[in-house]
């Protein structure tokens, strides 16, 4: 496990000792607590002779992000009792809930604008982004975002909702599109662990058709406008990666039917049986086939293509695909 990560546990575990050792001052006679501060021992036994992090009985390492939920975990997934798996799950249900709660409605219109988009968890739980927050103020317009954060499953995803309130909240702000993006990959970077980072793309729609759009070292927007595709590439490196983002944000005009494609990377770089990837160019061409006539048609053109090109074989990532077309 990476350095970083075994001190923040090992910090974890000791302050975590110093809490049951004070409370046991004052209740000596708490069996519960005397055994957990015996666990709590245990691990960081386990620390100094370096076989922390490794499963008990298969000896192969414990999912990192299964250590950061909880230090003691002792047991990789695969090995887990019943009644360990049977509350996992339930735990893992619960989350998916809450992800799904956090979701924008499938289709959105507002001021002139349809957003539809499709959002596809691999397991149960997401670590792609989707978003859109109208802001209070009408002349602001509608604020879309979309994103991935690095990594998979649980620790993902618990970050994915930490973008929702942290974008939620400096829309409230009244911040224009750069200085949102420069805001939230400082609050993103310092309030996540290091390993983690987001690519993102950030932008506003408003009421007279105009459009802001930053993209955070995300895979590049498609904009289809008369027929011609556009890509939107990256002005900046992803959230939560040291320094300024500095975004450059381009800005654009759109007229009745124009479109503007936002996906991750579970789109262009989903394999087939033959392990080809679908790649950029296959997504282009899937949509040069004719102009869609809705944002929910966009999306569905986008996910055919791909579901044409996969046959047999499933998916291997998380995928979300967003379009907002101007409609008036
Ligand atoms: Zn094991």
């Amino acid at each position: 496990m990476a350095d970083v990560a075994t001190t923040f546990l090992h910090d974890q575990l000791v302050d975590r000792r110093q809490k049951l050792a004070a409370v046991l001052n004052w209740q000596p006679q708490e069996a519960h607590l005397v055994r957990l501060l015996n666990d709590v021992d245990a691990a960081l036994a386990r620390m100094d002779q370096g076989t922390y992090g490794i499963c008990e009985l298969c000896h192969e390492p414990v999912e990192a992000s299964r250590l950061i939920a909880d230090p003691l975990t002792r047991y990789c997934l695969d090995h887990l009792s019943a009644a360990e798996r049977s509350a996992l799950e339930y735990d893992l249900e619960a989350a998916a809930g809450l992800q799904r709660g956090l979701l924008p409605p499938a289709e959105t219109h507002h001021d002139g604008w349809e957003v539809a988009h499709r959002y596809r968890p691999l397991g149960a739980v997401s670590g792609d982004y989707c978003d859109l927050v109208a802001d209070e103020a009408p002349e602001r317009g509608l604020f879309f975002f979309l994103g991935d954060v690095s990594g998979k499953g649980v620790a993902a995803s618990m970050l994915t909702a930490q973008l929702h309130a942290i974008f939620g909240s400096l829309v409230a702000r009244r911040l224009g599109v750069a200085p949102l993006m420069n805001e939230a990959s400082h609050v993103f970077g310092r309030s996540s662990l290091s390993p983690f980072f987001a690519t993102l793309v950030g932008g506003r729609a408003d009421a007279g058709g105009a459009l802001e759009v930053a993209n955070a070292g995300h895979c590049p927007p498609l904009l289809i406008r008369g027929g011609a595709v556009t890509r939107i590439e990256p002005s900046g490196v992803p959230l939560g990666i040291a320094g300024n983002g500095d975004y450059r944000v381009e800005q654009l005009q759109l007229g009745p039917g124009d479109v503007l494609l936002i996906y991750t990377d579970g789109l262009t770089e989903a394999s087939n049986a033959a392990d080809e990837e679908y790649g950029e160019d296959r997504v282009i061409d899937s949509i040069r086939t004719g102009i869609p006539a809705s944002a929910r048609d966009a999306v569905s053109t986008l996910l055919q293509g791909l579901e044409q090109f996969l046959g047999t074989a499933g998916p291997s990532d998380d995928l979300t695909v967003m379009a907002i077309r101007r409609s008036a």
